[in-house]
Formats: structure tokens, C-alpha cells, sequence
């Protein structure tokens, strides 16, 4: 194992969980792998083939992906190839068969599709592992459903007593646990490294997408592209990133543009001016992604607030790959929250629609926090820190801690009098005294509490009413595209005990 290690990869030890995963699947033994992006999974599936000069199949969906890895293998001497859906190079099938490579790659839909021959052959000249990569696309209450996952298991009656590898990045306990049924994985050995990266610094900022915020953006990217710093901005849509690049551009900062509708050619032209440094900005959407592997990215920064956190914590990992210190901020403007629908779209069922609108929720929660970042994240894929992380905005920022009891019982008892059956903006104009229409009518200018917030505006309340959501005082719900808040059980429990005595005071932090 250390000489493979050392003489294709020139690595002269294993990172955490590396040999034990190795030796498990060379004992033949089922493996479950969950370790954060950049913790080294590749060579988990890479190193079997070179000692037991057995083929290693390994199934990934992207054909990009597929082919930076083959790309990379090959220079380093791995016999390497990828069988895609498009590929017609029967040479390549034809070696593969015959068990010439070491490591195969396959898409899922070839994987299933290829006729139990092939298998019967590969077998025959030798299969030492079956590896399925980003194996949350197996499940739907992942992030990145994907059908033909689901026929994998196929493969298993096929490959008798092969051990099957599922790797991935995230996975919540849940996903863990359908991508183990969906593989029929026998008396799998589990990994799950620490999600915790250390050297990452977690930020979030709200903001209007605005000219002015733009240029608060081109500012801070000129910054680090004049240390030679590399960032990569995500944007939510394709005009985004047009709009974002071309305000680069027109600072002076050369930048790089990828998204899913240009050409191929133009794609990986991009992709590979990025990677070769000669520019230092990717501006991008998420279609830029999964086979990027430039260690030194010192910056994430998203503008817009992403589909799931699943998904957010996948792409801010990919910066600080080589360990040193790098940053994650989020950009975010409330109206962003109002996408759930759309991203609910594509559900095929309600099981789907749940999953994509929990992890969307997450998402916004994390936007909205006013406590440690990390703990938040980390806490969602089932991992508690002792303490706050010291590392994220909201442990460093300069904090404006003050007692805001009062305020949150005008908000609460307010959205609880109106009774839950609107958004944030009917309460807060009944709090600052709105003689509208829609209050009039439904009297709520004659409750207690109607014009007694005047002394903040609208978007102080807004920002606390966000505030409450994130710490679940108030429940927010999406009802086709209306947005009801409403009081929570935590939130009834406050009212009723600021009731009784003078109040309890709720100490909230508000950044400074
Ligand atoms: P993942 O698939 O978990 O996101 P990769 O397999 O792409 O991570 O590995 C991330 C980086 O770490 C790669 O550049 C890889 O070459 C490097 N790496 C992996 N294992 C080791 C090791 N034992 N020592 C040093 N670097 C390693
Ligand atoms: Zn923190």
C-alpha cells in the first residue's frame, strides 16, 4: 500500500481513514465512506487496483469529472479509462473487458446498461472493488437525486462477492442509510470523517443585489486577485453570472465565466485557465463543480443564497484543499428565500418536495443565524462541537448584545394576534400603526399592540423577525408561493412566561 502510495502519487504517508478503508476493501469487506471534499476519498478506490492488479470499477456521474480523474491517473501511470454513454471507442471496451485498466470509469447509466458478458469477462480477468462516488445521488433526500442511481444495486447480483465502496461528501443520517438499503451493502464498514474544516472561515452577508453591491464585491475579488489569491464567485443564475463578470471585467480584473450554457469547448477552456492560474477568478454556477481540484482556492464567495446547505457546504469546500487558511462567505437577499418553489419544480413526489424544501430551510437558517456558523452547520450533519468555533463571522464580529425581549414579545404576540396567516411585512406595518386597507378591515388597527413599534423601521423588524426564524421563535412555511410566519411552540412558551412575570429577558445578539 505505501509503495503505491508513494510511487504513483508520490505521498509518503495516508491521511486519516485512508489505510483502514484500503485494507477493509482488500479484506473484501463492503465500505461506506463519508469524509469531507479534499479529504483524500479518491485514492481509497485507486490504490486496491495497483496491489492486487485487479480492475477497480468505479461509477461517477459526470463525464467531466470522469475524464479530469482519467486525465490525472494516466499522467501519474495508472491504466486508467472512462466508459460514458456517448463513448463509442470500442477499443476502449474491448481493453476494458479484458481487464487491462485499473481503474474504470463508468457512468451510472453504462454501468447498467452494459451486457452481463462484459461483467462476466471483467470478472474473470479481475474486479477488486466496485466504487459509487458521490453516492448521496442514490437517495432522495439528498441533494443531488439522481434515477439511475437507484438501478445500481443491479450490479450486485451480478458481481458476486465483489466489495462495493460508497463514497461521498455529505450525508445526513438519513441519506446514509438509503444509500446502504438502495446498494444492499453488506455489513458495511462506515467511515464519517469530521466535517469540520478548520482552516475554513465561515461569513454571511446580507445585501440588496444592487449596483453599489456589486461593486463592494469587485472590490474585495480585485483585492485578493492582486496577491494572486484564486476566488470563485457563485451565482444562483446564469444572467447573475453574466452581470457579476462582466463588472469584473470592467474593473480591470481578468475573470473566468462558466456555466451551463456555453459550449464545452468554451467550458473547459475556462476551466483550464483557472486551474492554470492565469486567471484568478471563476465566476460561475454551480454547473462549475464537482472535478475542480485546485488546492490553493483561497475564496468561496456565493452570491445568492444556495438550493440546500448540503449543497452550500459541498461547494464552499472547495477552497482551503491545501489546509491553509481560507474564507466562505454568503451573500444573500431575503427575496432569495422566495425560490423554494422553484427549486421545488422539480420534485417527482412529496417525499421529494419535503427533502428539497427541509434542506432549502436549512439553508436560510443559516443565513439568518446570529450564533457560531460551524456549530450550525456541522450540528445539521449530525456532528456537535464542545464550543463555538471562534472561525466564523458571527464569533469574531464585534457584537451589539442587548436585551431585545421586549421587542420580540411586540413581534410574536402581534403575528400570533393576526393569526398566522401572513408574512412577515401585515404584523410589522400593524406594529408601526398602518391604517391600510387590509388592517383596517381585518381591525387589526384596534389591537393593543397596533402602532407600537414606530421606533424601528420596517427592516429592523424584518431583521429580527429573521432572527426569531433562525432561532425558531417563529416558524416560517411556504404555502404555494406564500410565505406564512407564525409563532412556534418555543415562541408560545416565551409569551406565556413574559406573561406571568415582568418578562424574561431574551438576550439576542445583533451584529454590531
Ligand atoms: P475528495 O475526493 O475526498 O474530495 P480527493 O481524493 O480529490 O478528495 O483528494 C484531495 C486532494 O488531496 C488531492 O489533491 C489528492 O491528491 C490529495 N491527497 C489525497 N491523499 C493524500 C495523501 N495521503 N497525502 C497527501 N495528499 C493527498
Ligand atoms: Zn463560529
Amino acid at each position: 500500500m505505501e509503495a503505491a502510495l508513494k510511487g504513483y502519487f508520490g505521498y509518503s504517508s495516508f491521511r486519516p481513514y485512508q489505510r483502514e478503508i484500503i485494507q477493509k476493501v482488500l479484506d473484501g469487506r463492503d465500505c461506506l465512506v463519508v469524509m469531507a471534499t479534499g479529504s483524500g476519498k479518491s485514492i481509497c478506490y485507486q490504490i486496491p487496483p495497483l496491489v492486487t492488479k485487479k480492475t477497480a470499477v468505479v461509477v461517477s456521474p459526470l463525464l467531466s469529472l470522469m475524464q479530469d480523474q482519467v486525465m490525472s491517473l494516466k499522467q501519474k501511470g495508472v491504466k486508467s479509462e472512462y466508459l460514458g454513454s456517448t463513448q463509442t471507442n470500442s477499443s476502449a471496451f474491448n481493453e476494458a473487458e479484458k481487464g487491462m485498466f485499473d481503474v474504470l470509469y463508468m457512468t451510472p447509466e453504462k454501468a447498467i446498461s452494459l451486457p452481463s458478458r462484459f461483467w462476466n469477462n471483467l470478472q474473470a480477468a479481475g474486479i477488486c472493488l466496485l466504487a459509487v462516488d458521490e453516492a448521496h445521488c442514490i437517495s432522495e433526500w439528498g441533494h443531488d437525486f439522481r434515477m439511475e442511481y437507484k438501478e445500481l444495486h443491479l450490479l450486485r447480483g451480478l458481481l458476486v462477492g465483489v466489495p462495493f465502496v460508497a463514497l461521498t461528501a455529505t450525508a445526513t443520517e438519513r441519506v446514509r442509510r438509503d444509500i446502504s438499503t438502495s446498494l444492499v451493502l453488506c455489513n458495511p464498514h462506515v467511515v464519517v470523517g469530521s466535517f469540520d474544516r478548520h482552516n475554513l472561515f465561515y461569513g454571511v452577508k446580507s445585501c440588496n443585489r444592487s449596483i453599489s453591491f456589486i461593486n463592494e464585491l469587485v472590490k474585495d475579488v480585485s483585492k485578493r486577485s492582486a496577491v494572486g489569491e484564486s476566488t470563485i464567485v457563485y451565482c444562483t443564475t446564469i444572467r447573475e453570472t453574466e452581470q457579476v463578470h462582466e463588472a469584473l471585467v470592467t474593473a480591470g480584473i481578468k475573470s473566468g465565466i462558466y456555466h451551463g450554457k456555453m459550449g464545452s469547448r468554451a467550458r473547459e477552456e475556462s476551466h483550464r485557465s483557472f486551474i492554470r492560474d492565469e486567471v484568478r477568478v471563476m465566476v460561475a454556477t454551480i454547473a462549475f463543480g464537482m472535478g475542480i481540484d485546485k488546492p490553493d482556492v483561497r475564496c468561496i464567495i456565493h452570491y445568492g443564497c444556495p438550493k440546500s446547505l448540503e449543497s452550500y457546504y459541498q461547494e464552499s469546500g472547495r477552497c482551503g484543499r491545501d489546509a491553509l487558511s481560507s474564507v466562505c462567505w454568503l451573500y444573500y437577499q431575503r427575496s432569495d428565500f422566495t425560490k423554494a418553489d422553484f427549486y421545488c419544480a422539480d420534485a417527482k413526489n412529496g417525499t421529494q418536495r419535503k427533502a428539497i424544501m427541509d434542506s432549502f430551510m436549512a439553508a436560510q437558517k443559516y443565513c439568518l443565524l446570529a450564533t457560531c456558523r460551524r456549530r450550525f452547520l456541522l450540528q445539521y450533519f449530525g456532528e456537535e462541537l464542545n464550543s463555538d468555533c471562534g472561525n466564523c463571522d458571527n464569533c469574531t464580529a464585534v457584537k451589539n448584545v442587548r436585551d431585545l425581549s421586549k421587542e420580540t414579545f411586540l413581534l410574536l404576540s402581534c403575528i400570533k394576534s393576526c393569526g398566522g396567516r401572513w408574512g412577515l411585512n401585515l404584523p410589522i406595518d400593524v406594529l408601526r400603526g398602518s391604517r391600510a386597507k387590509k388592517i383596517v378591515d381585518n381591525n387589526y388597527d384596534k389591537l393593543q399592540m397596533h402602532g407600537r413599534g414606530k421606533d424601528y423601521s420596517p427592516n429592523w423588524w424584518k431583521a429580527l423577525g429573521g432572527l426569531l426564524i433562525a432561532h425558531d421563535y417563529l416558524k416560517e412555511t411556504v404555502r404555494d408561493t406564500f410565505r406564512f410566519v407564525s409563532v412556534s411552540p418555543k415562541g408560545v412558551k416565551f409569551l406565556s412566561a413574559a406573561d406571568k412575570i415582568d418578562g424574561t429577558p431574551l438576550v439576542l445578539q445583533l451584529t454590531a
